[in-house]
């Protein structure tokens, strides 16, 4: 009887442990100043933890309960469009003190934020955060517009002691890129029609040749064809569940 009762205690508290760690994808990445860890929300939507500061990155309520998640240090915002500026997950995960920093399109969307616009530095919380240039030089809407003009939305790097960290926003690859120097990681969306097919991707990461490659923003497209088409660069490419 009490091997039973021993038995189901173990079940229950292993199946606890697996659903709490199948819900998101946590990877732990080391830097001089301190680990980062990193949560994969999912689409654009990631949250870094470093020295026990949250950064949330675009977070999307479509993607998570953000009412049961802690509260933000700082977010950072690539742009207006609603996957990644969501005024309702904002307001779950911001407090007076939470730092807040979009492009200058989502300004009027969103109160008391920071603008930053392409080219624009500066450090906070000891992290530097640079905003470059995230756009499309192929893709349109179907009255002829980009769905993301060059100068209205951001990608960031962000400095982690000796670590970079860039997350592209949703851009294709932009002569721009060839300028992004030491990326450790690399964030780049690869969802048609808004940002790149697997074969931009690649020339993308090509572009700067960044440690790691994470996909991100890939909807629907097929993760494989990347992982080919960067077999035998230095290029590791990590997929996670980022749809
Ligand atoms: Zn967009
Ligand atoms: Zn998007």
């Amino acid at each position: 009887m009490k091997i039973l009762f021993i038995l189901i205690f173990l079940t229950i508290c292993l199946s606890n442990d697996s659903i709490a760690q199948e819900q998101f994808e946590k990877e732990t990445i080391k830097t001089k100043s301190g680990d980062v860890e990193i949560t994969f929300i999912g689409h654009g939507s990631l949250i870094l933890k470093f020295n026990e500061k949250l950064i949330y990155i675009d977070p999307f309520s479509k993607l998570a309960d953000y009412s049961k998640m802690p509260k933000a240090d700082m977010i950072v915002i690539t742009h207006h469009h609603q996957d990644h500026l969501d005024t309702a997950a904002l307001k779950n995960i911001r407090t007076e003190k939470t730092i807040v920093i979009y492009s200058k399109m989502c300004e009027g969307k969103v109160e008391r934020g920071k603008v930053m616009n392409n080219g624009d530095v500066q450090t906070v919380m000891g992290i530097k955060i640079k905003a470059v240039p995230a756009y499309n030089i192929v893709h349109k809407r179907d009255d002829g517009k980009f769905y993301h003009p060059k100068g209205e939305g951001n990608g960031y790097v962000l400095t982690f002691g000796d670590k970079n960290i860039y997350i592209g926003g949703d851009t294709e690859n932009i002569p721009e890129m060839n300028e992004l120097k030491n990326i450790n990681y690399a964030f780049l969306p690869m969802n048609l029609p808004y940002t790149m097919t697997p074969e931009m991707v690649a020339d993308a990461a090509k572009s700067f040749k960044p440690d790691v490659l994470y996909p991100y923003h890939y909807g629907e497209t097929d993760t494989t064809k990347i992982v080919e088409l960067l077999k035998g660069t230095k290029i590791e490419v990590r997929i996670r569940k980022m749809k």
